[in-house]
């Protein structure tokens, strides 16, 4: 266990990997285009189901907080944590930037681990995201563990990832590190694509209930991206913890 993260669940060289790239977090034409280009997707799903406004929400694995500043910016009271350093210093950054909003946001950030948190603030949060992150970890149902317990009764706790099959490889890899450079090489690995329902497992295990699985596109001729049912690759789950 690394005395800083209260977690041994963490990959060294992905951590370096996200610390490195963390000043280009905020660049929306840099590697970090498509969360850029998927946030207002997944914000309005969330905040749909949600109803983000006043909601005690965590993201874990914020990086440098493109989706915890959005929800933060819907007017919920947001927690971003990270195991990487400098992607939360951006993140902090950042919201300095956006500080002049008004009414303030309620946004904190933490370097800890989502297992670490759930030991000390079980049950505290209306709503837990873990997004485009799962897949970088060791262990991705000891993260989802402790997702359901930091969410309260009644929650809801939403994940995206990859899925793993074939045509995930020949998408989320070869296409978008190879061909269409959208990312750069060895971003993902595919060993550590998570199928729905493997992913469904882990929820289960964690004692939440599984409410639905929509996946997500990306077209390349209008190079856009788009929520949908085709799970082949993208793909976003919402579970919530029974009241
Ligand atoms: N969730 C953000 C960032 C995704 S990039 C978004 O979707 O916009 C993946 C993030 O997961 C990086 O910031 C990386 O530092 C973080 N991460 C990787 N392993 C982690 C771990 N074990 N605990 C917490 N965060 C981790």
């Amino acid at each position: 266990m690394s005395p800083a993260s209260g977690t041994s669940n963490l990959d060294p060289q992905e951590l370096a990997k996200f610390s490195e790239l963390a000043h280009r977090w905020w660049d929306p034409q840099s590697e970090f285009k498509p969360l850029h280009e998927i946030n207002p997707l997944r914000l309005d799903w969330i905040d749909r189901i949600v109803g983000l406004n006043g909601k005690r929400t965590l993201d874990v694995g914020c990086g440098g907080g493109i989706l915890a500043e959005a929800m933060a910016k819907r007017g919920a009271q947001v927690k971003g944590i990270d195991l990487a350093d400098k992607p939360l210093r951006v993140a902090q950054l950042h919201q300095l930037e956006s500080a002049e909003a008004a009414p303030p946001l309620q946004l904190a950030y933490e370097l800890i681990s989502a297992e670490a948190l759930a030991e000390r603030e079980p049950g505290k949060f209306d709503a837990v995201t873990c997004m485009e992150m799962l897949e970088h970890v060791p262990d991705p149902a000891s993260t989802v563990a402790a997702c359901g317990k930091l969410v309260r009764a009644g929650g809801d706790v939403f994940f995206s990832t990859i899925n793993r099959n074939l045509k995930a490889y020949m998408f989320a890899v070869i296409g978008a590190e190879y061909v269409l450079r959208l990312l750069p090489r060895g971003t993902h690995d595919y060993e550590k694509f998570i199928k729905p329902s493997e992913l469904a497992r882990f929820c289960r295990d964690a004692g939440l209930e599984l409410r639905n699985v929509i996946g997500m596109t990306y077209n390349p001729l209008t190079k856009r991206y788009a929520l949908g049912s085709d799970t082949d690759v993208n793909y976003l789950v919402h579970a919530q913890r029974p009241a």
